[in-house]
């Protein structure tokens, strides 16, 4: 190693030389930051390019992963775990008299995404390169990601995420693969050689896309990794895209509309917002990734016969699911395929994921605006949509209500998960439950057309990621027990079960969290100090050490995610301390983190009520030494990684039937947290995996009570404030002005006070039943500070835990959409290809122009 330790760190300093004219010494720490990655990088582009050639020459089936968002987070420290470098690049920066922690800061958090959807994604990405599969991740570059969020007293701030301010050095701009898209136009009819209708188009706007790749790799043990490419789109670069003829006629925001289709995430997490650039955007994703797709199947292949074979589109939710009519567009009208043709290989490659139940997210486009944007592909849809509806109609004559239950257009929209299910073979949801909901429910009569379709898939996450590089300490702990094979071969974590009862495990355990903990507290000084300038005195104020109990709820804010339920009761326990100091034995330290989409008001008052309540509980003398509340800013995929190794206890009490799987609830487990959840999502899967008798923590009402509950309109949130005094007690707190220094938290508490007890004009109150919930949830809480006081059998209940995520690796995810939906066969790089890209990269060595002074 220290041979290779030397070398590495001679291409460090020739990088600085030959790309920076800056010797090692005097490099700033970002200049030396992007010569180390790109003598990293050089490393992997061998495997990159062998496995790109790999797939070409063996005409494998490929999967097209089509996601409107990404959450990779950072790449430095992922990557050098996956190439199981991490000692050696440590070794490194010692030659160089660097800090590993302080370098791998340098590098900005890629959230081009919301929230659990895009990290989905990426774990996907990791483990589809991990497992050596044909894939290809499609995606938007945009140049603003999600926000950043500031809190000032307790308002959430937001401010754009420049994460390409510096040039990034794992991205590559291909300008060789730069496609034109077309919008708007007038749409010219023609028939094609089947006398079908199709039209031409005259008149339109083209934008044009140009690409940018990012490097996925696989981990592996061995050199011949697989390293797979996450294509992502930009308009921002191609001056073209800027509309002179406009500009000069005055329309300068429409001149430029194009040029920045690709700045800014929407910021909304399951919530539509049916903005006309959202459609471009979205329409953007599908026609560059489509033309794309279809260059790389020409490579090998004259006509389209075997596309149905060696293409499979997988839409991850309803966002790119304009590709089922482009694609049926490029087939008839640009390579002269009949309909019928086109549609079968339409419905073959393309598989649709369903991310949510909630009606506010379901994806509707006016019909009107689409018309204009996308004539053709409207034109297409309206052509499916009658063919569909009399399909309907054939299998249930004279059910006309039906018909208009399930048609694609209706009351002048568009709707896109009827769009998705009816171009898709497979139709999938993301845990068993929420797959069970769509086929009773929500797609009920699309199940009852075609029960086939509709397959589950349960989420998972990277073990990668998120145990052996977020956790290295707990990920030592289980490789000293039952060695390394879990990092591939996730089932084998199972056996770390067998240490649960076993002593000397226990108190090892316990002290790794105990670390870990420590690594928080450390993260969030560093935090404070940067955002706030805080001083230590202050966060004396508003922090507990390592023997609290670290109880954390972070992900979006939501109200069916029920941030409301904790805070209320972090409410009822300051009541109960205060009352009677003596009786509580459990130090607890809430940690919460979550961004609020910047429109969603009734978030952002959530927000603001986790900011009063904190003030008031950390600066009580009577309970600050019992507990405190801590509001974590900015909560992004980096932060994850060190909260989450810190948690004792994980928060999954959202509103059962509505969370449709969560993944952070998996990240939790495999880190020794205990869960405290409704049995929602993947809740319940975890349930059954670590079994009743260590899931401890379970409450409140199942999906079908709240259903039930939902179809009869018989909940009143009245009766429970009535009859609770605890409850009624938290609640009242909200309007008496014990937590509120301003109008403006006046405000906002009694806006939250009302969405419980009257709700909004219009809607119910307590739409999402945290009142029916909280009295069971604050049992439950009991329960849970009498286990935390035996920590030998509170670490016990965590390994148990830790061996029931066996089954939730991403990897099983993958092998099922393999298996069950995509049909797909692993690829690892081809040995010879391996080889002759090694031998052609090696002889740049004795390569001089200008020969060495001798
Ligand atoms: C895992 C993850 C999520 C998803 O969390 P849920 O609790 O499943 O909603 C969201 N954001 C980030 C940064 C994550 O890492």
């Amino acid at each position: 190693m220290e041979f290779q330790a030397q070398t590495f760190a001679q291409k460090v300093r020739h990088y600085l030389i030959t790309t920076m004219g800056r010797t090692a010494d005097e490099a700033n720490l970002e200049e030396f930051y992007r010569a180390f990655c790109t003598s990293l990088r050089e490393e992997i582009m061998i495997n990159w390019t062998a496995t790109m050639h790999t797939f070409i020459k063996q005409k494998s089936r490929m999967l097209y992963y089509l996601s409107m968002e990404y959450m990779p987070g950072r790449l430095f420290g992922n990557n050098i775990t996956n190439v199981s470098a991490v000692d050696l690049i440590k070794r490194v920066l010692q030659i160089l008299g660097r800090d590993f922690s302080t370098l791998i800061s340098m590098e900005p958090d890629i959230g081009i995404g919301n929230g659990g959807l895009g990290r989905l994604a990426s774990c996907f990405m990791d483990s589809l390169a991990t497992l050596q599969y044909p894939a290809f991740g499609y995606g938007m570059r945009y140049h603003y990601g999600i926000f950043e969020q500031e809190l000032m007293c307790g308002v959430q701030v937001e401010r754009p995420d420049c994460w390409l301010l510096n040039q990034n050095p794992w991205e590559f701009r291909r300008d060789t693969h730069a496609v034109n898209v077309r919008f708007g136009g007038n749409p010219i009819e023609r028939k094609n050689s089947h006398n079908e209708t199709v039209y031409d188009l005259l008149d339109y706007d083209e934008v044009r896309a140009l690409p940018y790749d990012l490097p996925i790799i696989g981990y592996s043990h061995d050199p011949n990794f697989s390293v797979l490419t996450l294509r992502l789109w930009s308009t921002k670069e191609s001056p073209r895209n800027f509309q002179l003829q406009r500009y000069n006629a005055g329309e300068i925001g429409q001149a430029s509309e194009n040029t920045s289709l690709t700045d800014v995430l929407y910021p909304n997490d399951n919530h539509e917002a049916g903005k006309r650039i959202r459609l471009k955007q979205e329409f953007l994703l599908v026609s560059a990734s489509l033309q794309d797709i279809i260059r790389h199947y020409r490579e090998k292949h004259d006509t389209f016969n075997e596309f149905p074979d060696k293409v499979r589109i997988q839409i991850n939710d309803t966002h790119p699911a304009l590709v089922i009519p482009e694609l049926m567009r490029i087939l008839t009208q640009e390579n002269d395929l009949s309909f019928m043709q086109a549609w079968n290989i339409t419905r073959t490659c393309c598989g649709y994921t369903n991310h949510t139940v909630l009606k506010e997210a379901l994806e509707e486009w006016n019909a009107a605006r689409m018309s204009e944007l996308l004539p053709r592909q409207f034109r297409l849809i309206e052509h499916l949509n009658g063919q569909f509806c009399s399909e309907i109609r054939t299998k249930f004559p004279g059910d006309e209500a039906r018909v208009r239950q399930m048609s694609i257009i209706e009351g002048g929209q568009v709707r896109m998960a009827n769009l998705a299910i009816y171009g898709s073979h497979k139709v999938n949801g993301v845990a068993r439950l929420h797959t069970e909901i769509l086929k009773s429910s929500l797609f009920k009569n699309f199940y009852e057309l075609d029960t086939d379709k509709f397959v589950n898939v349960t989420n998972g996450v990277t073990q990668r990621r998120w145990l052996l590089y977020c956790n290295p300490k707990l990920a030592h702990f289980v490789e000293k027990r039952i060695g390394n094979g879990w990092i591939t071969d996730f089932s084998q974590f199972r056996k770390i079960g067998d240490f649960a009862a076993d002593p000397e495990s226990q108190q090892e355990f316990l002290c790794i969290k105990k670390e870990n903990k420590l690594r928080f507290l450390d993260m969030i000084r560093k935090d404070m100090q940067e955002r706030h300038g805080t001083t230590e005195e202050f966060m004396q104020h508003h922090i507990l050490g390592a023997e609290a109990i670290y109880d954390v709820q972070i992900k979006r804010i939501h109200e069916y995610k029920r941030q409301l339920m904790k805070a209320l009761h972090l409410l009822m326990l300051y009541h109960e301390v205060k009352d009677n100091p003596q009786t509580h034995r459990v130090k607890r330290f809430a940690i919460f983190g979550g961004k609020a989409a910047p429109g969603y008001k009734v978030a952002k008052n959530i927000i603001r009520l986790i900011y009063c309540l904190a003030r008031k509980i950390n600066h009580d003398p009577a309970t600050a030494h019992q507990m405190k509340v801590f509001y974590v800013e900015n909560y992004n995929v980096s932060k994850a990684e060190v909260i989450i190794p810190a948690a004792d206890l994980s928060e999954q009490i959202s509103t059962a039937g509505m969370e449709a799987s969560g993944t952070g609830n998996m990240k939790f487990s495999i880190n020794g947290a205990l869960t405290i959840c409704t049995d929602d999502g993947a809740n319940v899967e975890m349930r059954e995996s670590v079994t009743d008798e260590w899931w401890p923590f379970l409450f409140g009402a199942s999906a079908d009570e709240n259903i039930e509950m939902k179809k009869k309109h018989n909940y009143n949130p009245l009766d429970i404030y009535a009859s609770k005094k605890p409850i009624k007690r938290a609640i009242d707190a909200l309007i008496d002005g014990s937590l509120t220094e301003n109008d403006a938290e006046v405000e906002a508490l009694s806006n939250v006070h009302q969405s419980l007890l009257e709700g909004p004009p219009g809607i119910i109150a307590d739409r999402f039943f945290v009142l029916n919930d909280l009295m069971s949830y604050y049992e439950t809480q009991k329960r849970v500070e009498e286990l935390y006081t035996n920590p030998s059998k509170w670490a016990e209940y965590a390994i148990h835990n830790m061996a029931g995520m066996a089954p939730f690796s991403a990897d099983v995810s993958i092998d099922n959409y393999a298996k069950k939906i995509w049909g797909l066969e692993h690829c690892p790089p081809d040995l010879d290809e391996l080889h002759r890209v090694r031998e052609e990269y090696s002889k740049h060595d004795r390569c001089r122009v200008i020969p060495n002074d001798q």
